[in-house]
């Protein structure tokens, strides 16, 4: 079986900006890096219905976003979550990438699947957008995966340089859940030093700056893969961002490519002794952009090769 790529050129359309890191170009960079990569089934997302977003975000704050995007120049939800005419669109292409990958999964259309797409959206919180992020497109897969494929244990795993806060919030107090994090601290948005048992189980593993490939290996073998086999997850939704690359502008993690590779085996045979195998990435971060498309081949090579 094939490994989905969705994308859709709608993706490029949204603009934060002159001098933004989150810039269109990461899109182009990132389909750059996935050429080579064999096995990969390329398709168009579809846009994610409207009222799809209320699984995770209040009817208040999906119509705040909207009403941010203008009909030319720049809008901004935050200080930094700037929008442009073509971002409405965008994150409808960018939460329905999501939520169709999930169900090309669970019918077996595809083995696995990887969402090429901008904005991101790990920081986007139930009652508002933040962090570059409009929707939070992995919990929307996630509580879709649960809701109506009927998965008992989705986990969510973030491997973004930064806490995804939003992600969190969406899913805390749900039934069902996990979501594990590794991230810089201190670093934005200043969340994610603490796990949680909850409903919803939290695992936090904040990571020191200057963080390198073996210690972050380190900390997924030791502290987060035990916690999601006790989990026993039968589908795995990936935040992938690759903002902790030694590149990276916005982080000072010492990352090479090859640790995005060797995570992401690493989730894909968790996947296999759990899930079936059933696994869906989403982009998230990722700002220098040779660094981006190095890393995004290596992690969905990982995620289309043998195991
Ligand atoms: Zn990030």
């Amino acid at each position: 079986m094939t490994t989905l790529v969705l994308t859709h050129p709608a993706c490029l359309a949204h603009d934060p900006g002159p001098g933004h890191p989150e810039t269109p170009a990461r899109l182009v960079a990132v389909l750059d890096g996935l050429e080579g990569v064999g096995g990969l089934d390329r398709v168009e997302a579809p846009r994610a219905d409207e009222t799809t977003l209320a699984a995770v975000h209040t009817p208040e704050m999906i119509e705040t976003v909207f009403a941010a995007v203008p009909e030319s120049g720049y809008g901004a939800l935050d200080h930094d979550t700037l929008v442009s005419p073509g971002s409405g669109d965008a994150a409808l292409c960018a939460a329905g990438a999501a939520i169709a990958a999930v169900d090309a999964v669970m019918t077996g259309r595809a083995a696995a699947a990887f969402c090429a797409v901008r904005p991101p959206g790990h920081h986007a919180m139930p009652t508002r957008a933040m962090g570059f992020c409009l929707f939070n497109n992995a919990a929307l897969a996630a509580v879709h995966a649960r809701e109506v494929h009927g998965c008992a244990r989705v986990a969510v795993v973030d491997f973004d340089v930064h806490h995804g806060n939003g992600t969190e919030d969406c899913l805390r107090g749900r039934e069902g859940f996990l979501y594990a994090s590794s991230h810089e601290y201190p670093n934005y948005p200043g969340t994610g030093l603490q796990s949680e048992d909850g409903p919803c189980r939290i695992v936090n593993v904040p990571l020191p700056r200057g963080t390198d490939g073996p210690t972050f290996r380190a900390a997924w073998s030791e502290r987060i893969l035990p916690a999601l086999d006790d989990f026993a997850p039968d589908f795995l939704i990936v935040s992938a961002g690759f903002d902790g690359h030694r590149k990276d502008p916005l982080s000072l993690m010492q990352l090479e490519a090859a640790d995005f590779g060797w995570l992401t085996l690493e989730l894909r045979h968790l996947a296999e002794r759990h899930a079936a195998g059933r696994i869906v990435s989403v982009l998230e971060g990722g700002y220098d952009l040779g660094a981006l498309a190095a890393s995004a081949h290596a992690h969905v090579a990982a995620l289309a090769g043998p195991i």
